[in-house]
């Protein structure tokens, strides 16, 4: 009895799967489809030249992302196979597309990669590997690895902003949120959902709120033709006095920090705000019995000081800082949500 085909298709998928990434990944950085997009129905040999690269190589790389359904082929009249983007690529890997994931997957290669690559050190000690994969030490990672270089802030800013694009409607319309009229996005980074806010709240007035060296490249994210709804303000949200708001907002925030910082943080908002304040926490939710979602638990691999949490465990953590949590959203996209209000 020989295995049953699908368990064999998924095993090797699985198997399959950090090649399909890396193909992905290389075909973005070597600017395959928004050269197909400004030229479609080019040949392996026209891709090679303008890409700089081999001409099997490029062929290869080609045919791979056809199979993976990000590019079309077709034989032309003079016997040629020529390629042009699919759908996926046009609506996720061309630099100017407005859920352009370019960002995000410039670097998952650069650094997720580089970190996955110690993955079983990391789960032999339990801790990040940024020391062996950068050789650098990193006590906080913002601070001591991703913006002590400015190419490495700027691609994580870059990255940033592009689940942001992706993600910041679903989120800014999961809850009513039209009582609010003064929101502060706490480590909002390029200010992406603080404008998706402003969109569907025309009402509301934002904040950013992160570090200095974050808060000083902002201006190169800014949409080009934005209504002077959202404002920036440079701080530490664990040491420098936070604006006042109707709303605070962590997305994609507290993933990041151990409990102790986590309730430093909370504690802290908890005291700038009066009864009825409101809080929006974005993340993604773990399911409560731990089977999912895979990206989540994938995520929690990275042994980041972080760890990823359920509904119910940030709960737990808000409600010690006496915010009621009132509505969870599971919404379709890549985060969840919830809206909480100080008691
Ligand atoms: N909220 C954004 C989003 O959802 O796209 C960015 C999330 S990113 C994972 C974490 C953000 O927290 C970064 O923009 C980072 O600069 C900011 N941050 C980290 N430590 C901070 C601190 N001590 N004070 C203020 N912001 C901080």
């Amino acid at each position: 009895n020989g295995p049953q085909k699908d368990d064999l298709q998924r095993i090797i998928e699985l198997m399959d799967g950090f090649k399909a990434s890396k193909a992905l990944f290389t075909a973005s950085r070597l600017g395959v489809f928004d050269l197909l997009q400004s030229r479609p129905e080019l040949d392996a040999a026209q891709v090679a030249q303008e890409i700089k690269a081999s001409v099997k190589g490029t062929q290869c790389l080609l045919d791979a992302c056809v199979s993976l359904g990000l590019l079309r082929s077709r034989e032309s009249s003079c016997q040629k196979r020529v390629y042009m983007n699919a759908a996926l690529a046009q609506g996720f890997l061309l630099s100017d597309a407005p859920h352009s994931l370019g960002g995000y997957i410039q670097h998952c290669d650069q650094t997720v990669w580089p970190l996955f690559t110690h993955l079983e050190c990391a789960v032999r000690d339990g801790t990040h590997q940024h020391e062996k994969a950068f050789g650098k030490k990193a006590n906080d990672l913002f601070q001591d690895t991703l913006y002590n270089n400015q190419d490495i802030k700027l691609r994580f800013m870059s990255a940033m902003h592009s689940i942001a694009k992706v993600t910041g409607r679903a989120v800014a319309t999961a809850f009513d949120l039209s009582r609010f009229k003064t929101a502060c996005d706490l480590g909002g980074c390029t200010g992406a959902l603080a404008h998706e806010l402003t969109k569907a709240h025309p009402e509301m007035r934002v904040t950013v709120f992160d570090l200095p060296t974050v808060v000083e490249m902002s201006g190169r994210f800014s949409p080009q033709h934005s209504e002077n709804r959202v404002s920036f303000l440079a701080g530490d949200f664990f040491e420098d006095e936070l604006p006042k708001a109707d709303l605070y907002i962590l997305a994609r925030i507290l993933h990041d920090w151990p409990d102790e910082k986590v309730h430093v943080l909370l504690r802290r908002i908890a005291d700038s705000c009066t009864s009825g304040c409101g809080l929006l926490l974005s993340e993604i939710f773990l399911d409560e019995d731990l089977r999912g979602p895979t990206r989540g638990l994938l995520q929690a691999l990275s042994m980041s000081a972080g760890q990823q949490r359920s509904a119910a465990e940030y709960s737990r953590l808000l409600e010690s800082h006496g915010f009621v949590p009132a509505h969870v959203n599971h919404t379709d996209n890549l985060l969840d949500a919830m809206l909480c209000f100080k008691a």
